[in-house]
């Protein structure tokens, strides 16, 4: 045990442990090289902030932890997804009294989900991306009773893509992930692992 009096700065060292060490420099040596050797080669991607939508508990952070006023996360819809239900568990508060447009009966606290008529029974819903505050709700809803074709997405234009996420560091799902910026948006209906396919540094 070191006792503080820094007793093993004199230490012998064994033959087999200086090679080793020699090897771990070695190694060290070789990364840098290769990370510089990439670097100026401009082959260093650059990343942004996305979330897995299959780690995501709509726990409600992603409302009040961006640094932004209004969160640089928004609801998104797959409609691959979406079964176009008449009684939408993203649309309707869970205790509504009746299932119909009032705001009352609405889970959205903003009013940012509108649906439209397609034919019996089938319903078609959009999100208005500037009305909505990522606050989860109908996110909830539609991954508990639903297809769970609503889910939450960092917005590119809207983010300012902090080297530490406000929002990434009190996640309690680990959803924050890196991407790629070219590809920076999850595509839901793939499934979780045609998408820890696609984004093999997730
Ligand atoms: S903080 Fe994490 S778990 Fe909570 S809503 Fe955002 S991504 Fe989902
Ligand atoms: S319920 Fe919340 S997450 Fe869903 S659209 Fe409305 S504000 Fe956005
Ligand atoms: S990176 Fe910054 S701006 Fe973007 S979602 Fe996180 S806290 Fe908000």
């Amino acid at each position: 045990m070191n006792d503080g009096s820094n007793k093993e700065v004199g230490k012998r060292i064994t033959r087999r442990e200086f090679v080793a060490r020699l090897g771990r420099g070695a190694s060290a040596c070789a990364l840098v090289g290769v990370s510089a050797a990439l670097f100026a080669r401009g082959d260093e991607q650059e990343l942004v902030w996305q979330i897995d939508p299959f780690k995501c508990t709509q726990c409600g952070l992603c409302q009040t932890e961006c640094v932004l006023d209004q969160s640089a996360v928004r609801c998104a819809h797959d409609f691959q997804m979406c079964g176009y239900c008449k009684f939408c568990f993203g649309f309707f508060r869970d205790d509504a009294l009746e299932l119909t447009e009032g705001a009352e009966n609405q889970a959205c606290p903003t009013g940012a989900i509108t649906r439209k008529f397609i034919e019996d029974p089938y319903y078609e819903y959009t999100i208005d991306r500037d009305l909505c505050i990522a606050c989860g709700k109908c996110v909830k809803g539609c991954n508990q009773f639903g297809n769970g074709s609503l889910y939450l997405q960092v917005q590119q234009d809207i983010c300012l893509n902090c080297s530490e996420c406000a929002i990434s560091a009190a996640c309690p799902a680990n959803a924050f992930v890196r991407v790629p910026a070219d590809r920076p948006y999850f595509v839901k209906h793939l499934g979780p692992d045609e998408l820890a396919r696609s984004y093999p540094m997730r």
